[in-house]
């Protein structure tokens, strides 16, 4: 029998992870980009690894290939900050209160509106707290950059949180939800320093989390993998934002699950039976950012699995990642402190502003 073929729009590290999930499973995937054209029936299914690729592009060639996931309606939905938020709140999925700056004469009006410390976010192709802008006082608004007055943006009230979760979830062709356990995420300045994967959690958020999950993954009548990330306040998961792919978040599946969120995405999408989604072990993932620590200083570390994603080095850019059990002796927290300190990092660090 000729192996399945599949073919990856995008080409940065997800991509390459889920073509290294699909050789493992013996499906031949090819990565694609999109400013090429190619032979629609070279591929029995077609995905994507980031939402802001031309949504024209990933429209057309979804028409034209034998399968196509995640489902592209789903795509349009999610890939504007706003008719994602719009859509959470008609399905009453608890969101931060968020107002469409453009439905006000200025920034300003729209700041005042919503009377509380507000994030700015643009509509489309944020990423990594990029295309964002925080502010807490009319004053902070006068260094807006000029592009959140000529684009499309959301306004939303900015969460006391107490923690930071998502819960990575996958759908199948014929309907079937597999859910791993809800993530514990660590960012600063909005980008993802570390995901803490617990084999339990605390039954009320795992049963928010799912319920959530299950009510957007129906809805959208998705097919793949899907990640949706909260805000935990009081006991209660308020939905920061979703993503229709594989997840940074999810990462730590690669050692800490029997079957990865990659391998998972690609079952899903080609028709064969989910894998189970259950932890072996309790996994710490921390990313690589800005520079790629030596060899060297990798082997200090007993048992991290280190991921390259061979990117030329620039501050603040995603340049692997690291994954290790969690050991009994000590707290995850501590883990990571210790795990960049000998990595030659401080705790934590990120190098930049929020607006850059
Ligand atoms: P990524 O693609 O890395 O997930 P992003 O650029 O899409 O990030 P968001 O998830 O919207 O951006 O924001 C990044 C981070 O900024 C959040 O994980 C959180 O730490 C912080 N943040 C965003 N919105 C809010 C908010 N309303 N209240 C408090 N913190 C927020
Ligand atoms: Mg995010």
């Amino acid at each position: 029998m000729k192996p399945l073929r599949v073919g990856i729009l995008g080409e940065g590290q997800l991509g390459a992870m889920l073509a290294e999930a699909g050789t493992a499973l013996g499906v031949q995937c090819s990565t694609l980009s999109p400013s090429r054209t190619y032979d629609p029936q070279a591929y029995d299914a077609v995905t994507y690894e980031n939402e802001s690729l031309d949504f024209q592009f990933i429209k057309n060639l979804s028409n034209s290939v034998p399968y196509f996931f995640p489902p592209v309606s789903a795509l349009e939905i999610v890939r504007d900050r706003l008719t994602q938020k719009n859509f959470l709140a008609s399905l009453g999925i608890p969101v931060a209160p968020y107002v469409n700056p453009a439905l006000f004469p200025s920034i300003e009006d729209a700041f005042s509106f919503l009377g509380r410390e507000a994030i700015v976010k643009l509509c489309v192709s944020g990423y990594d707290g990029k295309g964002q802008f925080r502010m807490k006082t009319k004053n902070d608004i006068r260094k807006i950059p000029e592009i959140f007055r000529r684009e499309q943006s959301v306004m939303e009230a900015v969460v006391s949180f107490e923690k930071e979760l998502s819960i990575i979830s996958v759908r199948s062709r014929t309907g079937e939800i597999a859910h791993y356990p809800l993530t514990e995420n660590i960012h600063r300045d909005g980008m993802l320093i570390a995901s803490i994967a617990r084999s339990k959690n605390e039954p009320s958020l795992k049963k928010q989390a799912e319920q959530i999950a299950n009510q957007i993954l129906s809805k959208l009548n998705y097919v793949g993998t899907f990640a949706i990330e909260f805000f935990e306040v009081r006991g209660k998961l308020i939905v920061n934002e979703v993503a229709t792919r594989v997840h940074n978040s999810g990462h730590w599946t690669l050692d800490g699950s029997e079957t990865s969120q990659f391998e998972n995405h690609l079952r899903a999408g080609l028709g064969l039976p989910l894998g189970s989604t259950r932890v072996l072990r309790p996994t710490l993932m921390i990313n690589l950012i800005g520079e790629l620590p030596t060899d060297e200083l990798f082997a200090e570390i007993p048992s991290a699995r280190v991921y390259r994603y061979g990117k030329t080095p620039a501050p603040n850019r995603k340049l692997g990642h690291l994954n290790l059990p969690i050991d009994s002796g000590q707290s995850a927290e501590e883990m990571i402190v210790d795990v960049l300190s000998r990595l030659g990092r401080a705790p934590f660090q990120r190098v930049h502003s929020l607006d850059e």
